[in-house]
């Protein structure tokens, strides 16, 4: 006999938390804000057949579920404190749910971020998966908003690019690569890392950031719109995931696509912040540090409109576009 909607959340949403906080299993959860900060709160929606495929490893979905919510925080710098998941299942999977809970709660430990609630339902048109992610910061800490990008500013991205949207068009079919090389981008779509030590880190240092999630050009548009700002992006400083370059010199991919999957392609947990020129050398030491590759891609102007320029010095406007639930054309501004 399948589990009940009760014995679900007793066997898989019962973890214990600390005992100063009250969890799942009353009516609603409490916990302290540690003193003299502010709560930042943040949720993402997964629906299966639009953010995932109906037969992605569970464990790696649990994770993504979590992780795409703490790269919200870290986009605003800040840290952790708890979580809640709402789940919408067509049919009770104990096996299924093992494996989700069990990436749900690896990242979870990993950033002391424990679930303290949600609920559960039964679901006629698939699985529906929805965080919300609690953290804080200091009161006096404006945090890394996307309003307060400076003219002159540095633009810098975390990680490297083009690998997630490339293993997304292989598993729609739209692309065919060897196998060994998708085996070394296909994590990058199904189980991103938040880079929630890289924002906490960055607050003394940048002055604006956003998480890249809808895409490079998409985000940074949005975060230049917000601090009435324009750009010039370096081609030559992209960093290009050095998967997607082989693949480009072995004749798989050709630069049209590789140019497309590394400004405009989705599903990209790295962040995209600006800070002043002075702080250059402690970025770059907090990179090692960490150690996550942060690479300086271009320079904020005040100026409004984001342009490419490559290593010729010719400058192309860049138009908007990016993932949009409601635009599928791209052609939104
Ligand atoms: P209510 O009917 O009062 O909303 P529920 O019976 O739905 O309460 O939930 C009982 C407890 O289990 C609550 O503490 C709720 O937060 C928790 N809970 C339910 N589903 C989940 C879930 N998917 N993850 C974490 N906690 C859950
Ligand atoms: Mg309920």
């Amino acid at each position: 006999m399948s589990l009940g909607e009760f014995s679900v959340i007793e066997q898989f949403f019962s973890r214990p938390v600390s005992p100063e906080i009250l969890g799942v299993g009353d009516d609603a959860a409490r916990l302290s804000l540690p003193p003299n900060t502010d709560l930042v709160c943040c949720k993402d929606l997964l629906v299966e057949g639009r953010h995932f495929f109906p037969n992605v490893d569970p464990f790696r979905l649990g994770h993504k579920s979590l992780a795409v919510n703490l790269s919200d925080l870290a986009a605003l710098g800040a840290t952790p404190l708890a979580c809640l998941l709402g789940v919408g299942l067509p049919r009770v999977d104990s096996a299924w749910l093992e494996a989700f809970t069990n990436g749900f709660y690896h990242l979870a430990d990993q950033w002391h971020c424990p679930l303290i609630g949600g609920d559960t339902v039964s679901s006629a048109h698939g699985i529906t998966i929805s965080v919300t992610a609690l953290g804080f910061l200091p009161k006096d800490q404006p945090g890394l908003r996307r309003d307060c990008a400076k003219a002159g500013d540095d633009l810098w991205v975390s990680g490297d690019l083009g690998a997630a949207d490339v293993a997304l068009k292989v598993l729609s079919g739209e692309l065919d690569v060897p196998s060994e090389i998708f085996e070394s981008i296909r994590s990058c779509l199904e189980q991103p890392e938040p880079r929630v030590a890289l924002g906490r880190a960055l607050l003394p240092l940048a002055h604006a950031a956003i998480d890249i999630s809808d895409g490079l050009v998409q985000d940074l548009q949005h975060l230049l719109k917000a601090s009435h700002c324009g750009a010039v992006l370096d081609w030559d400083s992209l960093p290009v995931h050095p998967s997607i370059n082989a693949l480009n010199r072995q004749g798989i991919l050709d630069d049209e696509t590789i140019k497309s999957a590394v400004l405009r392609g989705g599903d990209v947990y790295e962040l995209c912040f600006t800070a002043p020129s002075q702080h250059r050398q402690s970025i770059l030491a907090l990179g090692n540090q960490l150690p996550i590759a942060l690479s300086r891609i271009g320079t904020v102007s005040g100026q409004s409109g984001l342009s490419l320029r490559s290593a010729n010095g010719e400058s192309i406007v860049l138009a908007g576009g990016g993932f949009d639930h409601f635009n599928r054309l791209n052609t939104h501004d």
